[in-house]
């Protein structure tokens, strides 16, 4: 039905945040409708983990407001986030547990968990059942992490920077993920990356922040329309370093 296509699964207005001296985020709005998935770049330090923390609702809104789903995510965490598969950069999942253990776990904590699902990502990621957490590599950990994260099915995923400091057959791994989910009709993946050219891969939507201010954000294909010269579309690197004045990521990533 039309209005729930078009229906806002994130609606963040006039959001500061300062931390001491720093502001981190500077009156950010921001309206993402459901269905698409959103690409949030920008260097070290520009705002990303804050919004995304205010979007999970572990950062309350000191001016402005965050609606996910239409809901305070501060007010009502159960109702959001029981909505929401996340996958932090720190990853920061209990390093005594199994695999196993942790799948039961977080089956008991979701009441959408698919145990099909859940197994069918084990296998594919390769994760023994019985090997423990803190002795899994990162790029296993972070398997492991997106398991959890996409096993219940969530109406929105939200990656904070997925794939920093991995190889790239996690990274290949976590994009095609992103793939996958937004493929299950009517989900949302926010992540956010200095990596631009993966992004590009997979977001249909770019938000560019820069310094606790969004630069621009628009669909991935109307960005490279409206940066086309001569008739050739810059990359979104090229696209970034003209919005913001630096590039995304200090140094090329293998
Ligand atoms: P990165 O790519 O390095 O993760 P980011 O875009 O996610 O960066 P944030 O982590 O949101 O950036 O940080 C934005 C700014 O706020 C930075 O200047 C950071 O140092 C500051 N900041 C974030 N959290 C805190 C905190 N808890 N205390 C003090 N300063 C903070």
């Amino acid at each position: 039905m039309g209005s729930s296509v078009s229906e806002s699964i994130i609606e963040v207005s006039g959001l500061t945040r300062r931390f001491g001296a720093t502001t981190a985020l500077a009156s950010v709005s921001l309206s993402l409708p459901r269905g698409a998935v959103y690409g949030l770049v920008g260097a070290n330090g520009a705002g990303k983990t804050t919004l995304i923390k205010h979007v999970l609702g572990l950062l309350r809104a000191e001016s402005g407001t965050v609606r996910v789903f239409g809901r305070d995510p501060v007010a009502d965490p159960v109702g959001v986030l029981s909505r929401i598969g996340y996958l932090s950069e720190e990853n920061d999942i209990p390093g005594w547990m199994r695999v196993e253990e942790l799948m039961r776990y977080s089956r008991a904590f979701y009441p959408a968990w698919d145990a099909a699902y859940a197994e069918e990502l084990r296998q594919a990621f390769a994760l023994d059942p019985a090997a423990k957490i803190r002795n899994l590599s990162k790029g296993q950990r972070a398997r492991t992490g997106l398991l959890i994260a996409l096993a219940h099915r969530p109406e929105l995923l939200v990656l904070d920077e997925p794939s920093s400091g991995l190889d790239p057959i996690v990274r290949r791994d976590i994009l095609g993920a992103i793939i996958r989910t937004i493929a299950d009709e009517g989900r949302t993946v926010l992540f956010s990356s200095h990596l631009l050219g993966e992004v590009e891969q997979v977001a249909d939507h770019v938000t560019m922040i820069s310094q606790g201010r969004i630069v621009l954000s628009a669909p991935l294909e109307e960005i490279r329309a409206s940066h086309r010269v001569d008739g050739r579309v810059p990359s979104l690197d090229e696209i970034f370093v003209a919005h913001v004045g630096t590039a995304a990521a200090p140094s090329p990533e293998a």
